[in-house]
């Protein structure tokens, strides 16, 4: 007999086709039936009548980076209520995997910080430890070049020859372990410091092991284009897929470069084996720490000679230059730490008068005091959005690390896009501004991540799949999050199933940790 029996369901298989009116049944964790309305129904333990509902597999966050988070209760409430039942993480040059000598100390610090125990190495070991510990839906990731750099180099500027290679051969047994591919953060170090050829090498053997490479790019302002190349180079080079990560066009005077950049990967993909695919997020700010935006020879060596670095005058001359060069906008730049109240949700120009600093002097002074400052920036244009958004081969991502509800403070105020960048995406561009189809927007989030990331049998209603299901009430669809309030669920989903565990019934979650950890297989 069947688990559960869904009846009267639109649905939308995840391939993009006109959805129907019809039942699915599972049985333990697998799509088991899938049957039109007319035709008779199986017997079930368990009957929803999905009528006024709509059916659509889970949905594929390709872009998060929750890593240690999922140590947490309640790890993944904000993106299940979005939808999400399976997410991609070690993104942007970071994964909790692997470690090796020089991470450690990090490592125990943070996980001293954040309060979980840290007793692994490998990402085979990782995995282990997630998979002891349980978590609510999918997971799979990436391996972060910055992680391998990190572990490896002595000095961060410079990498040499055996250096490299020991790079490379972490980066091989973390294929090995299940890893998706390669991951880079090249506007953060140490990442931002590796030359292209350093990067190529280990694309190499993400492509042998089955995988893809997803980067932040070097950047995303003024060299978009330069940095685009250096991507599409490394796809070429390496013969492997690429995966532009966040793509944005940020700061007023690269508005309307999307279109350009998306032209030149059409070029690309007309004349590659190998393609590049793009994920973006729904909104117009971005969501990342206060250092990126100051010159990386700033921040080499030990945080107490960051401190000392900032205090000299020429360093702070040397960063009111670099405002004004990269044209930022600082009265459009929210801090969002919770930890200094004199400073929350105020804008840095504002903090600038109010303190009576120079704009450099202000970026100086709060670095100072916390290297890790968060911010949220809005520097991106919403056609330009629009645009990367449509293109057939965008994919969506929430872009962001676990943020439960009850998080521990040390963790900071999240981009709304947390909580809301799925049910944002479809309010936004299916109900209101109707630019997508609903069942183009569903394959965008179901089938096109799963067939990209090689997540076999996932990401379609198909018999035989995963059961990662989540019904809708369509009006209901709601991100909620807001920046002042970004920790508030999305509504709009009934129920949501994850490897066939009921995991949100009648709007309410449960406590069970059905997810899976993914490992890659070629
Ligand atoms: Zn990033």
């Amino acid at each position: 007999m069947l688990n559960f029996l869904i009846k009267n369901a639109l649905i939308y298989d995840g391939l993009g086709g006109e959805p129907f009116k019809g039942a699915i049944g599972i049985k333990d964790d697998v799509i088991d039936s899938i049957i039109k309305n007319g035709d008779s129904l199986p017997m079930a333990e368990k009957i929803i009548d999905a009528k006024d509902l709509i059916l659509t597999p889970g949905f594929i966050d390709t872009h998060a980076s929750t890593g240690f988070g999922f140590f947490f209760p309640h790890a993944a409430d904000h993106k299940l209520y979005q939808g999400i039942t399976t997410e991609i993480f070690g993104n942007c040059g970071t994964s909790p995997a692997p470690i090796d000598m020089h991470l450690i100390p990090i490592m125990e610090k943070l996980a001293a910080d954040l309060d979980f125990s840290f007793n692994w190495r490998t990402l085979g070991e990782y995995f282990e430890i997630l998979e002891k510990t349980g978590v609510q839906f999918n997971v799979a990731t990436l391996t972060g070049h910055s992680t391998l750099r990190s572990g490896v180099l002595k000095k961060w500027t410079s990498s040499s020859q055996e250096e490299q290679s020991q790079m490379q051969q972490l980066m091989e047994e973390s294929m090995k372990d299940g890893s998706l591919g390669l991951s880079t953060g090249l506007i953060y170090a140490p990442g931002c410091f590796a030359e292209t050829d350093e990067i190529i090498e280990l694309a190499k053997i993400a492509k042998a092991g089955g995988g893809i490479y997803a980067s932040h790019i070097r950047d995303e302002r003024d060299k978009l284009e330069e940095a685009i190349e250096e991507t599409l180079t490394i796809g070429h080079e390496a013969k492997i897929d690429v995966l532009v990560s966040h793509l944005k066009a940020a700061e007023k005077r690269n508005f309307g470069k999307i279109t350009k950049v998306l032209k030149r990967l059409e070029e690309y993909n007309a004349s590659h084996t190998q393609q590049a695919k793009i994920d973006v997020y729904p909104y117009t700010a971005v969501s990342t720490k206060l250092r990126a935006f100051i010159p990386k020879k700033f921040l080499e060596g030990g945080l107490s000679e960051v401190k000392e670095r900032l205090n000299n005058e020429a360093v702070v001359d040397e960063i009111a230059d670099y405002i004004i060069d990269r044209d930022y906008d600082l009265s459009q730049m929210l801090i969002i730490s919770n930890e200094y109240p004199e400073w929350e949700g105020k804008n840095v120009q504002a903090i600038a008068d109010e303190f009576e600093w120079s704009l450099a002097q202000t970026m100086c002074e709060i670095l100072k005091r916390d290297t890790e400052m968060w911010i949220v920036y809005h520097c991106i244009d919403q056609a330009d959005i629009d645009i990367a958004i449509t293109w057939p081969n965008a994919m969506i991502c929430t872009d962001s690390w676990s943020h439960p509800i009850n998080a521990p403070k040390r963790i900071g105020v999240p981009h709304p896009r947390s909580y809301g960048a799925f049910t944002e995406f479809l309010k936004r561009y299916v109900f209101e501004t109707k630019m997508l189809s609903f069942e183009e927007a569903i394959r965008k989030i179901t089938s096109m991540p799963a067939e990209y990331f090689n997540l076999k049998g996932r990401g379609r209603i198909e018999v035989g799949y995963k059961a990662d299901l989540v019904l809708f009430k369509q009006d209901e669809i709601n991100p909620r999050a807001t920046y002042s309030k970004p920790c508030q669920l999305s509504t709009g989903v009934e129920h949501l199933w994850v490897n066939g565990v009921h995991l949100i019934e009648n709007k309410a979650i449960n406590k069970s940790k059905p997810g899976a950890v993914i490992r890659s297989r070629v």
